[in-house]
């Protein structure tokens, strides 16, 4: 097995991230695992930016190769708001449900349909190469939160061709279609 440190502490993500290495070669650590975390400052313009340094930091700090990933929801209504700002969108260390709310206040004035998409980049940094890959799932956003699977903005988005919010399907579902998955399963195929 080889060891790539995922460099989140995002329960969700890391279910997610494990589910799609399930069946690799790939022994996924977090830093949920690790101790003596470096503090990773997020001041990247681009979700690749920000994926590359999360990616860097942690192989730098443990020697280790490393994985980072850099997500979010860009809503065309908003010129692509909340984009990389999504975990903080109302505030640095806003709720799920604080940034629900932002969102849904802010799109109070706009029609309906608020077209909107995840997007995700993934980043593999072993000490020589960098790897990226790219993941995006479009939807809308609805009026109301739905579903507590999840995370995020999950329960306000209702992917294209699907019924169910993000936040009401279950993990593996939401995987079939995700971003991150998307993303990940991309970066899978780099690696080896
Ligand atoms: P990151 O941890 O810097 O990638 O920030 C990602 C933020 O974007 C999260 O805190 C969520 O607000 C949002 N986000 C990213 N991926 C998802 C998802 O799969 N579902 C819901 N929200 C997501």
């Amino acid at each position: 097995m080889n060891k790539i440190i995922f460099a989140t502490k995002n329960r969700g993500k890391i279910r997610e991230v494990n589910d799609i290495l399930k069946s690799s070669n790939i022994e996924l650590v977090s830093l949920l695992d690790l101790g003596n975390v470096p503090e990773i400052v997020e001041d990247g313009l681009t979700f690749e930016d920000n994926a590359k340094i999360k990616a860097e930091i942690i192989f730098k700090t443990y020697g280790i190769p490393a994985m980072g990933d850099d997500s979010g929801l860009v809503v065309e209504q908003l010129d692509g708001r909340p984009g990389v700002y999504s975990a903080r969108y109302a505030g640095e260390d806003a709720t799920d449900d604080e940034n629900n709310k932002k969102l849904l206040l802010e799109l109070n004035n706009y029609s309906e349909p608020h077209h909107a998409r995840f997007v995700c980049s993934a980043v593999y940094y072993d000490g020589n190469r960098f790897l990226t890959a790219y993941g995006e799932v479009k939807g809308i956003i609805i009026k109301e939160q739905r579903g507590d699977n999840g995370f995020g903005y999950d329960p306000l988005f209702l992917p294209d061709g699907y019924t169910l919010t993000s936040g009401e399907l279950s993990l593996e579902e939401k995987n079939k279609i995700s971003h991150r998955a998307i993303a990940f399963r991309n970066l899978k195929k780099l690696i080896v």
